[in-house]
């Protein structure tokens, strides 16, 4: 458990160990999210929460990701410097974020117009200039961006995301929560080369889910 009295360094310390003993090994990744200033991206109420290694309420009734997950689907993903990476479900931009450290560009969107306003803001700040946005149904992927190195969903589809898949290099790399209940399985799906992919169960999760089209209010 995180103690607010102590540091900030020594809460994000904590919070290191705590990844690496659960099994969020790559250095990369590590440095990524010791990097990343959490508490940029929650809430003001939960500001002294945000070296927790839990999910927190985010506008939009929507969440910024437990440390842990991140660390472990970024891991997963497997993303080289060069890479082009798509990322459904910008919420807070903390994933957003840890993505931008480790590949060539990162293609972002949000359903929600306040949430990609309020993470783009954290970006300016933080001056990450290879993040491009968009307002939109993440379901569909970005077609004109497309093929791309790996993708991650952050938000939990209800079957195999097809539409993504197609948006995937031969050999690329997709992470998803698959599921249509309250606890979902991460899945990895690696292309062949040849269409095909392989396709391995990794942990439960629990995200909100993957809703159509993009949201009516703010
Ligand atoms: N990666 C985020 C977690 C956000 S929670 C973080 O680190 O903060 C999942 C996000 O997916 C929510 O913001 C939700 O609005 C968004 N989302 C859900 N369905 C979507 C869709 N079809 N297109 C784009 N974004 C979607």
């Amino acid at each position: 458990m995180a103690e607010p009295e102590d540091s900030p360094e020594t809460q994000m310390a904590r919070l290191i160990l705590a990844l690496r003993s659960q099994g969020v090994t790559e250095p990369k990744v590590l440095t990524a999210i010791e990097t990343t200033p959490r508490p940029l991206f929650t809430q003001d109420l939960f500001k002294d929460r945000a070296f927790e290694d839990s999910a927190l309420p985010i506008a939009c009734g929507q969440t910024i990701s437990q440390p842990f997950v991140v660390g472990l689907m970024t891991q997963a993903l497997k993303i080289d410097r060069r890479d082009r990476v798509l990322e459904i479900g910008t919420g807070s931009g903390y994933q957003t974020t840890i993505l931008s450290k480790m590949a060539r560009l990162v293609y972002t969107v949000e359903r929600y117009r306040t949430l990609m306003k309020e993470a783009e803001s954290r970006f300016k700040t933080l001056a990450l200039t290879n993040i491009i946005t968009r307002f939109g149904d993440g379901g569909e992927g970005w077609p004109e961006q497309a093929p791309f190195d790996r993708i991650m969903v952050t938000a939990a589809a209800p079957g195999e995301p097809k539409a993504l898949l197609s948006q995937l290099k031969p050999t690329g790399v997709l992470v998803a929560p698959i599921g249509k209940g309250p606890v979902q399985v991460l899945r990895r799906y690696t292309g062949d080369g040849q269409g095909g992919f392989t396709v391995e169960d990794l942990i439960d999760v629990r995200f909100v889910p993957l809703l159509d089209g993009v949201a009516k209010e703010l």
